[in-house]
């Protein structure tokens, strides 16, 4: 082989923050933590805090490899946690607070977590499941000071990182080394450890600055929607590090009234979020006449994004939506930026596109097989269970033996993401459903996904939700739940007739009844298991 000549720089995170830092110390970081209070910070001190965790990290004894826990919003010190723990190299564990207080134990105890930063809103939960987590030496409190606790061994952040010396330079770390610590929700089984890389992280917060990404430049202020222990916040935090851009983290009110004030008030360009989020804001513009000029982007995925969201916020608030698929096995795995073609085309077409969930992006390639492991073609109809690969695709989990996520093909390794999908031969990407959520009627499909789509865009219906029950005659049939908006009737007839046009006759659901609420998993999607067992009693009407 004849090498080629570059120098022999590792791809890390710290050269994230430490770029960031130099260059953008007039960029903002505004951030709102769990007692109110606004801060107002900026790269270079972002940088600098973040030194100090990394100083205080080391004092603590946390060594390369270490896994370092967060239970925390999004807010600063949450982002100065995730560089310093990556910094020096310990790995860091972002653990979904919403999760059950059991599942919570056993996350920290599978990934042995040596100290766990805990916003004081979580007190309880450290409280509750200290006993079990024998692992945690500490829990650091995200807070000026510690309030009343029986943990024994928790102390305040503030006072710990000013207690230490920052470290002074970054160490120089092995690309390969592991950084982030993330698990999936565990709707099957016990949750998987998706541990990424700093090669990979900096990898795909590449990716997401590009054009076809989410475009994350330093012309940009960016609301960070999206949990920062969701899939490290679908990798924002990072990219408007790289990027230098203005980033607002919203702290925990993350009602619709608190993000379009921000969004007012910080003069956001973009943001990123599930459609549940978006749902709720569309609601409150139009109930509150407010109106948000500055914004002109949003990433939207996590789950399907209806086509009535992107109709309203683009006709109504010229927003553009970036419709996404993603894992937290790959962080963003599609592109949601049309191709030169699309945006010549007229609105429908373009609606149409967007209605898909993105196209494949240069860096997660993506493939069809069917039930014997064939290629399904890329007709944009023939579903099939979407695979992929790539420099950022978790290749296996964190202490799991027995992975059937991964199949291995004379071409290498590949991810089953558990999707069934249809692609065509642009690469654009519709998500038929998840496999374990779709409805098998007389042996046919229906895809829930596009039910709840219809289904949002019917009168008076402010979220819907599709389930396949058992049925004496097909085998399974669909049943639609709705969420009505404020003070409107349930109209079974009225909901049906609007979804007709938009799906075959057959998948019309049998029966329509309205819930108080729908429930969702901890990272905002329709919790359909639980949905199934509510439901379990139910008989049909036809
Ligand atoms: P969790 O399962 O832990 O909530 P993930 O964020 O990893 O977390 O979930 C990934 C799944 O979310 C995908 O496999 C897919 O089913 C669903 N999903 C993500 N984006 C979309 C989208 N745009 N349309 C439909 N489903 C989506």
């Amino acid at each position: 082989m004849l090498r080629g000549l570059n120098m022999d720089r590792q791809l890390l995170i710290s050269s994230l923050i430490e770029y960031a830092g130099r260059n953008h110390s007039n960029t903002e970081v505004v951030a709102t933590d769990s007692t109110g209070r606004v801060h107002r910070t900026n790269w270079t001190q972002v940088h600098r805090r973040a030194q100090q965790v990394s100083g205080a990290l080391r004092a603590s004894g946390i060594k390369q490899g270490d896994r370092v826990g967060t239970i925390g919003w999004n807010d600063h010190r949450h982002l100065e946690v995730y560089y310093g723990i990556t910094g020096i190299g310990s790995v860091l564990h972002t653990v979904n607070p919403r999760l059950r207080e059991e599942q919570i134990a056993w996350i920290i105890n599978h990934a042995e977590d040596q100290l766990v930063f805990v916003d004081p809103d979580f007190l309880s939960v450290a409280e509750t499941i200290a006993p079990e987590t024998v692992s945690v030496r500490s829990w650091i409190v995200l807070a000026d000071e510690v309030p009343e606790t029986s943990l024994r061994n928790a102390v305040a952040y503030e006072e710990w990182i000013k207690d230490n010396s920052p470290i002074e330079e970054w160490p120089i770390l092995d690309e390969w080394s592991a950084a982030t610590l993330c698990y999936t929700s565990g709707t099957t089984g016990n949750p998987k450890g998706v541990m990424q890389s700093h090669r990979s992280i900096v990898l795909q917060t590449w990716a997401t600055c590009t054009g076809d990404g989410h475009d994350v430049n330093s012309s940009q202020s960016i609301l960070l929607a999206v949990p920062m222990f969701h899939v490290n916040g679908w990798a924002i935090p990072f990219a408007a590090a790289m990027a230098g851009a203005k980033l607002v983290l919203p702290g925990p009110d993350m009602s619709p009234e608190s993000i379009v004030r921000q969004i007012q008030e910080e003069n956001v360009t973009f943001s990123a979020g599930v459609p549940t989020i978006w749902l709720s804001v569309v609601q409150h513009l139009q109930e509150s006449g407010a109106d948000v000029p500055s914004l002109n982007r949003l990433a939207v995925g996590g789950s399907a994004a209806p086509r009535s969201l992107m109709d309203t916020l683009e006709d109504d608030y010229e927003v553009f939506v970036s419709h996404v698929w993603g894992m937290t096995e790959m962080t963003q795995g599609s592109a949601g930026r049309f191709t030169h073609k699309v945006v010549g085309l007229d609105r429908e077409e373009k609606r149409y596109r967007q209605a898909m969930a993105g196209r494949e992006l240069y860096g997660v390639e993506l493939r069809l097989i069917d039930g014997e492991g064939n290629d399904v073609e890329r007709d944009g109809v023939t579903p099939g269970e979407l695979l992929a690969r790539g420099p950022w695709v978790a290749g296996s989990y964190f202490g799991l033996e027995d992975d059937s996520t991964h199949i291995s093909e004379p071409d290498g390794v590949w991810l089953r993401t558990g999707d069934v999908a249809t692609m065509d031969s642009e690469g654009y990407i519709s998500i038929v459903d998840r496999a374990k959520d779709v409805i098998k009627s007389g042996g046919e499909w229906i895809s829930s996904i596009e039910l709840e789509n219809a289904a949002v865009g019917a009168p008076g219906v402010a979220e819907a939700a599709a389930v396949g029950l058992p049925h004496d005659r097909w085998g399974e049939r669909p049943l639609l739940l709705v969420v009505l908006e404020h003070d409107k009737e349930l109209n079974p007839e009225e909901i049906l007739e609007s979804i007709k046009p938009h799906v075959a006759s057959w998948w019309l659901p049998n029966d329509v009844v309205a819930v108080e609420e729908i429930p969702h998993t901890g990272t905002g999607k329709i919790d359909k298991k639980v949905l199934r067992e509510q439901f379990s009693d139910f008989s049909w009407s036809n």
